[in-house]
């Protein structure tokens, strides 16, 4: 089929917070045919917005260059040994599904980042995760094209500077590279099974199972659906700032005044505070503003609730914050990408 740009494209369907915002030129690339058509289209010189499953993104107005949205799909096993399998997958394959696939293929290391939306190729970017597992635990390297030369590169886990929802796609990397190509090492047996988090014994209490890749992967989906917003019923991009991490001094000023106030210690000098916490206490649980709001379950995602633009919801955003700051000294920055 002959391939061409779209133009006026509303972004709509495609972000998770369902806001309003056209894309003046639009192209899915479903196959990687299709990205080495379009990089060698005259579009692809314009300003480009890189769009995977659009679950990390507020788009807070129309935006002027192409939107390339990323789609291809194929995983496989690379190889294998008794202990340990190497999985390549390609960017647009969808996260929740792999994880899917490689529990079903008895492969343990991803089962605690069940259900987190988005596409596969862009869990590197903000190094994602949940219930204590990061993808860095199990990244082995990935492949990115670099949109400057053309040339596909290698980063190997160490080149990748990953850290608390960082990587160096965020910063030197930022717009430089299209991860097209995710490699994970995991486990065959002896699975490294990760219950830190005590939501997850309790939910396995209530299922009546015993720790496994299957049964944490089953609880992790039971917490998280009961605890946040599906964004297919009500508009959200998940955690909308990250947690701030302050001195441990800082922290036990703040504990002084706010006895109750909650925070894990994040090496051995400073302490991750939660911010969700701190919204809730700063009055902002379940607040509304039109469509613009608070979810009414957990303070630190901000939702749609049907026709709020997406500057209605940095509105919101920056209110919070210079209450939380006001309140507790502490400044949170956006876990999102606004746009
Ligand atoms: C309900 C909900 C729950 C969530 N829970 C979690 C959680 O528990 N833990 C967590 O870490 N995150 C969570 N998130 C955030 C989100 O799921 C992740 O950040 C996810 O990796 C975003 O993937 P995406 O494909 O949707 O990214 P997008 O929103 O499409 O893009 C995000 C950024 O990455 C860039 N990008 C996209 N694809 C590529 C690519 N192939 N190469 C280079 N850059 C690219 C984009 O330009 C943009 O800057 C949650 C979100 C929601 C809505």
């Amino acid at each position: 089929m002959e391939k061409s740009v779209s133009t006026n494209v509303s972004l709509k369907p495609y972000n998770s917070f369902g806001v309003e915002a056209n894309a003046h030129y639009f192209f899915e690339a479903k196959t990687m045919d299709d990205l080495l058509w379009i990089v060698h289209d005259d579009h692809f010189k314009l300003p480009k917005l890189i769009l995977g499953g659009g679950s990390n993104v507020l788009l807070t107005k129309d935006f002027e260059g192409l939107v390339l949205k990323i789609s291809f799909k194929e995983k496989w096993i690379e190889k294998s040994n008794e202990d340990h399998t190497l999985v390549s997958v390609m960017g647009g394959e969808v996260w929740h599904t792999f994880v899917q696939w490689t529990i079903q293929n008895g492969l343990g290391g991803l089962e605690n980042l069940s259900l987190i939306p988005g596409n596969v190729g862009t869990t590197p970017v903000q190094n994602i995760g949940a219930y204590g597992v990061e993808i860095k635990d199990t990244f082995h390297h990935l492949e990115a094209l670099n949109v400057e030369t053309g040339e596909f590169e290698i980063f190997r886990k160490e080149e990748c500077d990953f850290g608390y929802r960082h990587s160096i796609f965020k910063t030197k990397g930022k717009g430089k590279y299209i991860i097209t190509r995710v490699f994970f090492q995991l486990t065959n047996r002896n699975h490294q099974l990760n219950t830190s988090y005590g939501a997850i014994n309790k939910e396995l209490e209530t299922i009546g199972k015993e720790a496994s890749i299957q049964s944490i992967s089953e609880a992790v989906i039971n917490i998280r659906s009961s605890k946040l917003p599906n964004p297919a019923v009500i508009g959200n991009g998940g955690s909308f700032f990250k947690n701030p991490v302050v001195a441990n001094s800082q922290f036990l000023a703040l504990k002084e005044e706010f006895p109750e106030m909650v925070g894990y210690p994040s090496g051995s000098e400073q302490t991750k505070l939660a911010a969700g916490w701190m919204i809730e206490k700063a009055g902002w649980k379940n607040y509304r503003k039109g469509d613009a709001g608070v979810y009414e379950k957990q303070a630190l995602v901000l939702v749609n609730h049907g026709n709020a633009t997406g500057k209605e919801v940095l509105d919101l955003s920056i209110a919070i914050r210079k209450s939380v700051n006001e309140t507790f000294g502490v400044i949170l920055e956006p876990e999102i990408n606004i746009l």
